[in-house]
């Protein structure tokens, strides 16, 4: 049994690995076509900034531990040029010596990766303009660093390896400008949680360009020195890094004839078969079925790449295998002191889809608020109005984000709804959470709301019409303003709810959410027919307006 495998990074080196542990006997061979295998490409941005002290570290494993450990053969600088579907073989070039060779096999595993977008693609870039997708990629830019006095970078791209390369720049005390073509920053979130991220960079110091595109540069001395954009304003710079999006690489599959679906990646069944049954493909290069949307879509992101390599080295190695799981798009990214994650779907998509959609928005602490050091977040479910499943979600904040956002991936996973997220039982300490989870209470928001106790409006709402009650304080109410409303604080609503129309549709409006569950709930018992929360409160109404 000869089984080749073409990129020996995250999807191929995981396929080696479990093809040799289930079958000692075949012979498994790596085609690289850089100068590295299973490299941490995750861990790129951390060593630019220095987070990652050694190099070393990001060589997850070599060549030779392949042939030690596992007599897995790697030939690294070969790239694979034509795939022979009827010979069953491969034809690679040795890049060192320009030498052809073809490789026979049984089972040929592709699992070839992206290629970064490139902007600006008809000028050769200069030196100090790259993007950060491999190990040379890196060593350019931290080449740059050293030897040319960096004050000044422009970032091209508010993705997570946007935003992770503008941190790490940061921290070398260079002063970075951002440039994002969207109107936000990171896509998969909604824009009024991007935006506190947004928010965040501007805090820190980071120029934030929005609706820009990196569409030249000024060269002088062979050097770049300032991004021109597409709004026609240029920002003078010493590096530019470009993150802006990857598209699959799926030449060698083309040529082959092998199947490509509608989101331009390989389609391939359960057990990651490509339409011709000896060929396997895995990683960023493929489809995978969306465990929402029920459709392929493309994720291109380490966990599925790994998972998926995998299971075609198994099914590689002895023709069955445990079928791969449909993905959520499950991502995270650390922003100076905030982290982003989120899983499933949007309310973007779900709106491009007509998909219907509620949501519910909590502000919580990561652990006991009386327990020392409890940070804040901001935590969104988006589950359907139907039978309440849930959606997606997504969370901003300090400490604990990673955590509530894994356990609602795995809710999801496994197509729970919100009052069966309501029922987990998850652990609890004042260390480390609260006896009523952050999960729970955004929970029970949507519980609330579904169960009309009362409903949840969306913070972006338009209000006028409506009787707006807020519960706020006085000195809440001056620092993020709301037209038009009546102030009543919640510890005065026993006395003076009488004040309110109760023929009115009325919406109750505090910081989070909180209060004015109360004083919604108040009015409903009160015999107010249509009264509802502002769900997530002027923390994400007043987002709205800012830049
Ligand atoms: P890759 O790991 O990219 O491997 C593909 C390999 O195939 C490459 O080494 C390439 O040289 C080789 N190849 C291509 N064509 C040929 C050919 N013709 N012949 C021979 N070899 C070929 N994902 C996350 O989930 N979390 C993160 O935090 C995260 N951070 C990232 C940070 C950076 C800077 C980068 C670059 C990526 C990050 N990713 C992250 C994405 C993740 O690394 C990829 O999704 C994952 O590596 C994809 O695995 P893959 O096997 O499909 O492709």
């Amino acid at each position: 049994m000869k089984i080749v495998i073409v990129g020996g990074v995250a999807g191929g080196a995981s396929a080696a690995t479990r093809a040799r542990r289930i079958n000692p006997l075949a012979e498994i061979t790596i085609l690289e076509k850089g100068r590295y295998i299973s490299f941490a490409n995750c861990g790129l941005p951390y060593h630019v900034g220095g987070e990652i002290e050694t190099r070393e570290k990001l060589l997850v494993a070599t060549p030779e531990l392949f042939w030690r450990r596992f007599r897995v053969a790697v030939k690294t600088e070969h790239e694979v040029t034509k795939i022979d579907r009827n010979g069953r073989c491969v034809h690679a070039v040795d890049l060192k010596s320009d030498s052809e060779l073809s490789f026979p096999y049984d089972r040929l595993i592709l699992s070839t990766g992206s290629e970064p977008n490139k902007p600006v693609a008809n000028t050769e870039w200069p030196v100090n303009v790259s993007h950060l997708w491999t190990l040379p990629d890196m060593d350019r830019i931290i080449e740059s660093l050293r030897s040319r006095n960096v004050r000044k970078a422009v970032v091209v791209g508010g993705g997570f390896v946007g935003l992770e390369v503008v941190e790490q720049l940061h921290r070398l005390g260079i002063e970075v400008s951002l440039v994002e073509r969207d109107k936000q920053i990171l896509a998969p979130h909604d824009a009024l949680f991007a935006r506190i991220i947004e928010n965040h960079l501007r805090e820190k110091g980071v120029g934030l360009k929005l609706g820009a595109d990196l569409q030249d540069f000024t060269i002088e001395n062979g050097l770049a020195t300032a991004a021109v954009l597409s709004d026609g304003s240029t920002i003078e710079t010493d590096l530019i890094v470009v993150g802006a999006g990857v598209r699959p690489r799926t030449a060698l599959a083309v040529e082959a004839g092998l199947t490509i679906g509608q989101c331009g990646g390989v389609t391939v069944n359960s057990v990651m078969q490509t339409s011709d049954p000896n060929i396997y493909a895995v990683g960023d290069m493929v489809e995978l079925v969306h465990g929402v949307l029920n459709e392929p879509v493309r994720i291109p992101l380490a966990g599925p790449a790994n998972r998926a390599g995998r299971i075609a080295g198994e099914h590689a190695a002895r023709g069955e295998a445990t079928a791969m799981g449909k993905v959520l798009g499950t991502a995270i990214v650390r922003v100076f002191d905030l982290t982003a994650a989120c899983t499933g779907l949007n309310e973007k998509l779900l709106a491009a889809r007509k998909i219907p959609f509620k949501s519910a928005i909590i502000q919580a602490a990561s652990h006991a608020g009386y327990f020392p050091g409890a940070q804040s977040m901001q935590l969104k479910i988006v589950y359907s109005p139907g039978d309440g499943k849930l959606l997606g979600a997504q969370a901003v904040g300090g400490e604990g984000v990673d955590k509530r956002i894994d356990v609602i991936a795995t809710a999801i996973h496994f197509g729970a709804t919100v009052w069966q997220l309501a029922e987990l039982d998850l652990a609890y300490a004042p260390p480390y959470g609260s006896a009523k989870d952050p999960v729970h209470m955004a929970a029970f928001a949507a519980c609330n709301d579904l169960s009309q106790f009362p409903n949840l409006v969306a913070p972006d709402s338009v209000l006028n019409g409506m009787q707006i009650v807020d519960v706020r304080t006085a000195k809440e109410r001056a620092a993020l303003p709301l037209p038009n409303a009546i102030a009543i604080e919640i510890d005065d609503f026993p006395e003076r709810w009488q004040e309110l129309d109760r023929s009115k549709p009325t919406v109750v409006v505090c910081h989070s959410g909180k209060r004015a569950h109360i004083g919604a709930c108040w009015l409903r018992g009160q015999g107010f027919r249509d009264v509802s929360n502002l769900t997530g409160g002027m923390a994400i109404r007043s987002l709205i307006s800012k830049p």
